[in-house]
């Protein structure tokens, strides 16, 4: 495997439209972008880009890659993800997290789980904490689960507003964004608590009372799920206005949707149109179950969440009007900024080379790190997923 590549002639969406350019990666880095690049160097990989797109690796903050669910029984557990299905669907980072179960599901595990995908190529980063508070964590607190153990960047996702929350109350959710906020400026990482927002009425109200009443800045709150109706969408917006971030959950690739349903795709629009994208991500919240239940509500199985909802839902909202660089910032730049992920989330000089080379709007090479894990069409293989 050569350590320097060169791409050739691609259309580069660094998220912002570059033009045809050439891409040097030294080791895991882009080095260089211009055109019509020479290095007279023996041993250089040259990848023709012509007639393709390149974008930044898609990063999805948001996924039970342990597998999740479990709500209808032991029978609906949820499988753990498979790295070629993030490979396949451009996702390049990703944040794992526990969910409802935080009893069965271990952040050991999770642990395990992000080093043998950051061994296989792709990068990744864990929440300590599950749906319940006070949370689970390694050390016994999240302040030193933040300083102490490195995968670890945030809290989540810790359930609100929602019938299998723990029903925490405000001084409950306050301490544990202090504690967030606190471990992760001894730690130099973003400390962002990651709330899972239910259906329920006080939708993100504590959020909002938290910037009102201490001084606790936005960029610790961090809602997930606000895609789920108009109405948390709404105060989502509101709380982007007010200088937050909120994130969007993709739609699935195939979901039938009705007129009525309001979506990921409807929050991106509405967010471009109100000059807010830059306060949006997208995650996919793979891995996670999807039940589906009969007119009498009685559990009739279940579907798994797939880490192709982030670039299913971009791509759809490029077919609603978004121009293209726009859209992916969604998931690359908004993201790494959010999450505070140095060297992620752009093709430019210095970052890791992330990379999605896409033909004909589909995936048909991916870069994580400097190396090819997907190349024309072809994922390589990956020992532990025979
Ligand atoms: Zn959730």
């Amino acid at each position: 495997m050569s350590l320097i590549k060169l791409i050739r002639n691609v259309e580069l969406y660094g998220p912002e439209y570059m033009g045809r350019k050439d891409v040097l990666i030294v080791g895991e880095k882009i080095s260089f972008i211009g055109e019509d690049v020479q290095v007279q160097m023996p041993d250089v990989e040259v990848y023709d880009g012509d007639g393709m797109v390149a974008i930044p690796g898609l990063i999805d903050p948001h996924v039970h890659f342990t597998g999740g669910g479990g709500e209808g029984g032991f029978l609906t557990r949820t499988p753990e993800l498979k790295v070629s299905d993030c490979i396949r669907n451009g996702v390049t980072t990703l944040v794992g997290c526990l969910g409802t179960d935080g009893v069965t599901r271990s952040l050991e595990n999770l642990y395990a789980k992000s080093k043998a995908m950051e061994q296989a190529g792709l990068t990744t980063y864990i929440y300590t904490g599950s749906y319940r508070v006070p949370p689970v964590t390694f050390t016994g607190t999240i302040q030193r689960d933040l300083v102490l153990i490195d995968k670890v960047i945030g809290v989540g996702e810790i359930a609100i507003s929602d019938h299998r929350s723990s029903q925490p109350t405000f001084e409950e959710i306050l301490r544990i964004v202090a504690d967030a906020r606190v471990g992760g400026m001894i730690a130099g990482k973003c400390g962002v608590v990651n709330f899972h927002v239910g259906g329920g009425k006080n939708g993100i109200e504590y959020l909002f009372d938290i910037v009102k009443n201490t001084e606790i800045p936005h960029q610790h709150l961090y809602p997930t799920h606000m895609s789920r109706n108009r109405a948390l969408f709404e105060s989502g917006l509101r709380f982007a206005q007010g200088g937050g971030f909120i994130d969007l959950t993709g739609v699935q690739p195939g979901e039938e949707l009705k007129k009525s349903d309001f979506t990921a795709i409807d929050g991106i629009v509405e967010a471009y149109e109100n000059g807010l994208i830059d306060r949006i991500t997208i995650s996919s919240d793979g891995q996670g179950s999807l039940p589906r239940f009969d007119k009498d509500d009685n559990f009739t199985g279940l579907d798994v969440g797939s880490v192709g909802a982030v670039l299913y839902t971009l791509m759809k909202t490029v077919e609603s009007g978004i121009p293209f660089p726009e859209a992916i910032k969604v998931a690359t730049v908004n993201t790494a900024n959010v999450l505070k992920l140095k060297g992620k989330g752009k093709i430019a000089n210095g970052y890791d080379a992330d990379i999605v080379l896409m033909k004909d709007w589909d995936v048909n090479a991916v870069l994580c790190r400097g190396e090819f894990m997907m190349k024309n069409g072809e994922i390589k293989d990956i020992d532990f997923e025979h």
